[in-house]
This record gives structure tokens, C-alpha cells and sequence, in this order.
């Protein structure tokens, strides 16, 4: 069973085929996020990426935004049209497979977790992500990055990829580190795993040790385990004996 792990992100959308166990059976094929970030654009792009990939059996796709039972409910770094989008429905219709959708750092988390106790992940990249799990059970759509954190700006706004850019390293560290000893003492996890394309910024020497940051094929590797529900193939069913 091969599954196309897709990863659509503010500025990159990423994608590689992963089997069973959660090894990489392509290369990890990257084109930018087209401008304006509509569906219809986003998704040329994924069926773009899909023709690199060579061949899969079902799509797992990573989304930027709040997902409920396979439809976009937000999207705040894409586009407005993503409201309300029927995401796995036409997928499936473009790429004529199975399709799961959830959000992006919810899928990035179920590849690097250890499945015990409360873990937590964030993505540090164009958006702030963030994934909570519960002895490996992800708890959906935990929109962590839009909450109010400090002088009026949300955790996003605070660490996000423009506030990196506009204050410069040393202070985008310092703020992540504030943004690890607000969650903390909140959610208790055991593990606090960083992600996203910005961690290669990140002072490692500064964050706390339950702090372990995670590499960005993990992003894509989740993917495979949005289908573990499925189990492994049934055994034909016996013929009944007759009395
Ligand atoms: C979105 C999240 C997403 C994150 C990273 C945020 O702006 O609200 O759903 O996980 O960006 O892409």
C-alpha cells in the first residue's frame, strides 16, 4: 500500500510516496504555493506534484487550516475561498484515489510521536501550527496560533515567518523561548516537539530539554498513519458450516 503524503504549506507544497511502515518510497518533490493561494490553484499544483511521485494507492493531504470530515473550514495564510471546500472530495475527483485530509501540523505530529501521555507539537513556519495528543490520539484543530498572546499579537503573529523576517534572529529566539515557558506550565506535556521550516533558525541551545526539534520529512511521514484505522487487510470470510 502506497500512500502520497502531501504536505500544502504557505509557501511550499511538498509531497512523497510512504509505505506501510512509514518508509520514504520516493523522493520528496517540492513546488512553490501558487499566488493567490486559491483551491483551484493549490490544487493544480498538487496534482502537478503527484505526476513526480510515481504511483500511489490512496492521498493522505496536510492542510494549513482547520479540517472537519474532509471540508476547509480556514485557511489563513491561502486564500478566503478555501471556506467551506470540499478538499477530499476533489481530490479524489483529480486524482482518482482515496483521499484524508487534516491540518497540517495535526499530521506532522502523528509521524514523529512516541504515543504516550500528552505530547505536543508546533511548526514554526509561514503560520504557527499545533498539534496535541494524548497517548497518541490527536486532539483536532487546536488552533493554538490565533489565541492573543503578548502586546496584542497572537502566538502566529509573535513567531510567525513575517515577525521572524521584520525582527531578526536573536529576537525571534528569544520570543519562541517565551512562547515554550508559556505552554509549559499550560499543557504539561511530556514532550514538546518543534517543526517547519524555521526551526533550521532556532538556537537549540536555548530551549529546555523536553524540547526536541523535529526534522521536516516528519511532516510528510504522518501522513501514513491517518489511515491506521483501517487495520491490516481482512482474511476472506470462511464459509459457514451447515448443521
Ligand atoms: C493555521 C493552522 C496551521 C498553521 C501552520 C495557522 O495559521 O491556522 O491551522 O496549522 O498556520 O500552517
Amino acid at each position: 500500500m502506497r500512500t502520497l503524503c502531501v504536505d500544502i504549506g504557505g509557501t511550499g507544497v511538498k509531497g512523497m510516496v510512504v509505505g506501510m511502515d512509514g518508509a520514504p518510497l520516493s523522493a520528496r518533490e517540492r513546488l512553490p504555493t501558487p499566488r493567490p493561494a486559491t483551491p483551484v490553484a493549490v490544487l493544480d499544483t498538487v496534482v502537478a506534484l503527484a505526476a513526480k511521485v510515481g504511483p500511489f494507492d490512496r492521498v493522505s493531504v496536510g492542510f494549513p487550516g482547520v479540517v472537519q470530515d474532509g471540508v476547509t473550514k480556514t485557511a489563513p495564510n491561502l486564500h478566503e475561498e478555501w471556506r467551506g471546500f470540499a478538499l477530499d472530495a476533489d481530490v479524489e475527483r483529480r486524482l482518482t484515489k482515496p483521499v484524508r485530509s487534516r491540518n497540517d501540523a495535526g499530521v506532522q505530529g502523528l509521524g514523529v510521536i512516541e504515543r504516550r501521555g500528552v505530547e505536543m507539537l508546533l511548526t514554526l513556519g509561514t503560520g504557527l501550527g499545533c498539534g496535541l495528543y494524548v497517548d497518541g490520539r490527536h486532539v483536532p484543530n487546536l488552533e493554538l496560533g490565533h489565541h492573543p498572546f503578548r502586546r496584542r499579537a497572537t502566538y502566529e503573529e509573535r513567531v510567525g515567518d513575517a515577525a521572524r523576517k521584520r525582527i531578526g534572529p536573536e529576537r525571534w529566539n528569544q520570543r519562541v523561548r517565551q512562547v515554550v515557558d508559556q505552554l509549559a506550565p499550560i499543557f504539561n506535556y511530556r514532550v514538546l516537539y518543534l517543526g517547519g521550516g524555521n526551526t533550521k533558525h532556532l538556537d537549540v541551545t536555548r530551549l529546555p530539554p523536553e524540547v526536541r526539534i523535529v526534522d521536516n520529512v516528519a511532516g510528510l511521514l504522518g501522513g501514513v498513519r491517518l489511515w491506521d484505522d483501517e487495520g491490516p487487510a481482512k482474511p476472506p470470510a470462511r464459509p459457514r458450516r451447515k448443521r
